[in-house]
This record gives structure tokens, C-alpha cells and sequence, in this order.
């Protein structure tokens, strides 16, 4: 009884390897591929330390950062909001940033200079980033506070505008001064992903407005504790499309809107950034028709490489029935994934239409990606 249980273990293991191969194990780092043209960076653009509400030294931050294999992230401390101030006085709004920038100089994660513009709604809270001196946004002016930062060179984006704290009901709405401040070129991004949280309705004011779209961890405590990263857990982040790692190209790709956002397992983006990102992770390997003993078939072995930290989800839209799948395929984080495709004739060559049902392009909309298969001969 044991022998056959063990023989029959040993063949579902084998079946089950037949299907998926995995590369590599996945450590912490997160990882997607780079896009034709494109550098694929990885950014958390909001995050807190003792210098505003948070219970982290700026140095811990970085520390999380490397470890997450970021490239680029911005300390964006509260500029009303100080409650350690009594224990950790610090005239200068600066110090934060100085402090990461220093801890990062060996490496090469890129620190870039921001602050948390903290008012009640509206408009709620705005990171500015990029700015000169985080000392000069401190007024009583709402608006004269995003000028201040628009005239430093800042890339400012509007920060959880769910937040259940602001918004009971979580829906995320434009007021006029929302309108007004997109108008003048003083909101030029939107958190469609802020900590935990993912809002539909922030993604359709990303898409109506223009802005770009960011995700964030706005972390306060430690990333692992957030994120349960022992366990496999990521923060959200934002991918930005740069043409080169440096502080002027990212700003420019932030600018020109070219970012996903990565959360949970779900991307999330632009139709033009997202469909470059699917098919810069996942490839066809190998396609070969399976031969048996009394020769060949029509049955098709086509291989899905998948090279990102994604687990992707797609839902059969080819017109073909698969041998060794239903219409849903899952291709796992760094793996190879054996699709059996009855082309019923021999082909020299198939496309493959899936709906990536873990792709969001705007809400309730998933994007269609076409792989064009070529049969070795
Ligand atoms: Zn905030
Ligand atoms: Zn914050």
C-alpha cells in the first residue's frame, strides 16, 4: 500500500513538473524585466520616519529599500504634521532626506528629495518630490503651498485620495480645487495604490485627467511587518519606464506618465506601458510538436517563460482548446509553463489571445495580449 501510494505521489510530482518549472527561487527582490526602450525601475516614492509619524530612523529606510533591490525612493515627511518633534527637534525639514542620502551613498538606489504636504480635504495630502528646499513649503496657503512646490521643479502627486480618515465612504472624488490645481500644472500624479489599499475610482481620475499613476507604501512601521515579506509578501510599487537610471530621466518618465503600479499580484497601468511589461516578462521559450511512438501529433507544446515576480493569470481567448488546461492558465513567478495547444492541423506558426485577468488598464478593464508563436521545425 505504501509502495503504490509512493509510486503514485512520485507520478503526480512528475505530471506536476511537466507542467512548471521554476527558474529560480524568488528572494526579496523585486523583479520585472526591462520594456523595449525602456529601463523597468522600481520606486517608493512615500514612506515616513521619526522626522514626521514615523518609527523608523531614515537609514532603516534605505536599508529596506536595498534589500528590496529599489532603485529610487523619497523620504516625504509630514511638513504640518510633527508629533516627535518634542523628542527629536529638527528646524531644518531637510534632515530626513540628508540623512538617507548620506546612508545611500555607497549604493547605487537613488534618493531623491520629498515632502508631505498635509492639509484637510480638500485637498488632502500631496507628496511633492524632486523639490529644492523642503523648508520653503512651509506656509498657511494651501495653494500657495503647491506653487511653491511647482516652482522648485517639483513632480507632485495627490496622496490616498481614499483614505477613509478623509473619506468615509473610500470613493475617490475631484473637488474644484482638485481641478483647479491639475489645471495650473500643480497635480500632475494620483496613489491609485497607497499601504493596503487600491482605489477604481482614483485610476479613473488618473485616466481622465492625465495624471500619472503611482503606488505607494506610505509605510510608517517596517516594510516586513506591513508586508509579511518573510512570507512572500512585497510592498506596492511604482515600475517607472526610464530611458536611463538617473534622477532627470525618471523625473521625465514620471512626468511623461510612464509607470505601472505593482500591488499585490495585480498590475496595474496604462494599456501602452502595461501590454510592453506583460510581454517583456513573459515569452514563448520553445514550441514543438509532441511526437509519440507511432509519430507526430497535432497537439502543440508551446512554453511560457515567465521572468517577473507576477503570477500571471490568463484566461484562454485563441479559439484553441488546450490538452492539459482549462480556459484559465496561471503562469507562475519565474517559471517555465508548458501550454498543450490542439492546433487540430499541423502549423508553422499560432497566435495566442489571453485576457490577463491580473492586469488592470482602467476599472473593470483587463487587457488582451497576443503571442505569436513560431513552430520549431
Ligand atoms: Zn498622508
Ligand atoms: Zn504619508
Amino acid at each position: 500500500m505504501k509502495i503504490l501510494f509512493t509510486v503514485i505521489l512520485t507520478s503526480l510530482l512528475v505530471n506536476l513538473q511537466a507542467q512548471t518549472i521554476h527558474t529560480h527561487v524568488p528572494d526579496r527582490a523585486i523583479v520585472f524585466p526591462d520594456v523595449p526602450g525602456y529601463l523597468t525601475l522600481k520606486a517608493d516614492l512615500h514612506m515616513h520616519t521619526v522626522f514626521s509619524d514615523g518609527e523608523v530612523w531614515p537609514s532603516v529606510r534605505v536599508q529596506e529599500a536595498q534589500r528590496d533591490s529599489l532603485d529610487i525612493i523619497s523620504l516625504t515627511e509630514h511638513l504640518e504634521y510633527q508629533p516627535h518633534k518634542g523628542d527629536i527637534p529638527h528646524p531644518d525639514r531637510n534632515r530626513a532626506h540628508e540623512i538617507g542620502l548620506k546612508s545611500a551613498e555607497k549604493s547605487d538606489l537613488i534618493v531623491v528629495r520629498g515632502s508631505e504636504i498635509t492639509r484637510k480635504m480638500p485637498p488632502g495630502h500631496a507628496n511633492a518630490i524632486f523639490i529644492k528646499d523642503a523648508n520653503k513649503l512651509l506656509m498657511d496657503d494651501s495653494v500657495a503651498v503647491f506653487k511653491e512646490a511647482h516652482e522648485q521643479g517639483a513632480f507632485i502627486f495627490w496622496n490616498h485620495p481614499n483614505w477613509v480618515a478623509q473619506k468615509t465612504n473610500a470613493i475617490a472624488e475631484l473637488t474644484k480645487m482638485h481641478e483647479k490645481l491639475i489645471k495650473q500644472g500643480y497635480l500632475n500624479g494620483i496613489e491609485v495604490v497607497n499601504e493596503l489599499t487600491y482605489s477604481e475610482e482614483a485610476l479613473q481620475i488618473a485616466l481622465d485627467n492625465n495624471l500619472t499613476i503611482i503606488g505607494t507604501s506610505d509605510v510608517h512601521v517596517l516594510i516586513d511587518w506591513l508586508y509579511n515579506v518573510p512570507e512572500g509578501g512585497h510592498r506596492p510599487v511604482t515600475l517607472i519606464f526610464a530611458k536611463e537610471k538617473t534622477e532627470a530621466s525618471i523625473k521625465e518618465a514620471l512626468f511623461a506618465r510612464r509607470t505601472a503600479v505593482w500591488f499585490n499580484n495585480t498590475l496595474i497601468g496604462r494599456e501602452e506601458m502595461l501590454t510592453p511589461l506583460i510581454k517583456a516578462s513573459v515569452i514563448i521559450e520553445n514550441a514543438a510538436y509532441e511526437e509519440t511512438w507511432r509519430g507526430p501529433t497535432e497537439v502543440l507544446n508551446v512554453n511560457f517563460k515567465n521572468s517577473s515576480d507576477a503570477s500571471f493569470m490568463l484566461y484562454n481567448k485563441s479559439g484553441f482548446t488546450f490538452h492539459g488546461h482549462d480556459d484559465v492558465i496561471i503562469l507562475e513567478p519565474h517559471s517555465i509553463t508548458t501550454l498543450q495547444v490542439k492546433t487540430q492541423a499541423p502549423q508553422t506558426d499560432i497566435d495566442l489571445k489571453f485576457t490577463v485577468l491580473n492586469a488592470v488598464t482602467a476599472p473593470d478593464t483587463h487587457p488582451d495580449i497576443v503571442w505569436h508563436v513560431e513552430v520549431k521545425e
